[in-house]
């Protein structure tokens, strides 16, 4: 005598089938973290940036891989208007409104302090673009993956003189010096991430700051580390301090046209992770 099959047997045998495909079927695409977004969004709704000529909100850049970021600003100028980017700078809005703080309380009183005028342009080399920290395939992602980072190679001042970070870092008058050692220093209280020339082979023509999640305890990294500088010039001499423009920096804003990372792909998220080695940001 055949014995019933219960009448359960084949909705197990479905269940089990379904867990089988989910297991070893197609892996799920790796999403951007959500603190990400969730930063992003708090920024804007406590107006930290509000939208202008110069401050524009894109629509949603999502990919390739977990590259992105939700609500993209195109930003060509900050201050309202008075320091302009040479490129338009792709960043997210904790950036923006960083960035702000940092001119009103670092840039524009050490420019003042050491030269008279005020700064009137950022020479940006690099803002949103999907790659490894170190350039090369495989390497964790860097913050500029998600627009949350900017590569400053230099400045303008309101008179025209240009200064670099390749030449005045180290060979740069003392005034020179001293500002971008002023600019590095204050970064340091602005940022999470702060690499000048000095902190690896990598930067010796950059300062790279970000505002990566180091681990939960919310330390930064400020390399190299600031050393003491010279004091400003007596004001009444900063009249004459004005000297002619350099040549123009290099400018290779934005994405490289390159193949996007493979760490992209791989949810290569490190921010919340330790802190390792020197390397390009
Ligand atoms: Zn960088």
């Amino acid at each position: 005598m055949a014995r019933r099959l219960s009448p359960i047997l084949p909705f197990l045998a479905l269940a089990l089938a379904a867990a089988a495909l989910a297991s070893c079927g197609v892996p799920a695409r790796p999403e951007r973290p959500a603190w990400r977004t969730q930063r992003e969004n708090a920024c804007l709704a406590e107006r930290r940036v509000r939208p202008s000529a110069y401050v524009q909100i894109a629509n949603e850049m999502d990919g390739p891989g977990i590259c992105g970021l939700t609500r993209p600003m195109k930003v060509t100028a900050l201050q309202g208007g008075a320091v302009a980017f040479n490129a338009t700078a792709t960043l997210d809005c904790p950036m923006v409104a960083t960035l702000e703080d940092w001119l009103a309380d670092v840039v524009q009183p050490a420019a003042q302090a050491r030269f008279g005028v005020a700064v009137a342009q950022i020479d940006s080399m690099g803002s949103y673009s999907c790659r490894g920290m170190n350039g090369q395939r495989g390497a964790p992602l860097s913050e500029h993956s998600f627009g949350n980072a900017l590569d400053i190679g230099g400045f303008v001042l309101a008179d025209g003189r240009r200064i670099t970070l390749v030449h005045d870092w180290t060979r740069g008058d003392e005034q020179t010096r001293a500002f971008l050692m002023d600019v590095h220093a204050g970064s340091c209280k602005h940022f999470s991430t702060v690499l000048s020339p000095g902190s690896n082979a990598f930067h010796y023509n950059h300062i790279h700051v970000d505002l990566a999640l180091h681990g939960r305890s919310g330390r930064s990294v400020c390399k190299p580390v600031p050393h003491e500088i010279a004091a400003p010039p007596d004001p009444a001499l900063l009249a004459n301090a004005a000297s002619p423009a350099r040549g123009a920096v290099e400018d290779d804003d934005s994405d490289t046209g390159e193949a996007p990372p493979r760490a992209a792909f791989e949810g290569g998220d490190t921010a919340m992770g330790a802190y390792g080695a020197p390397r390009r940001q």
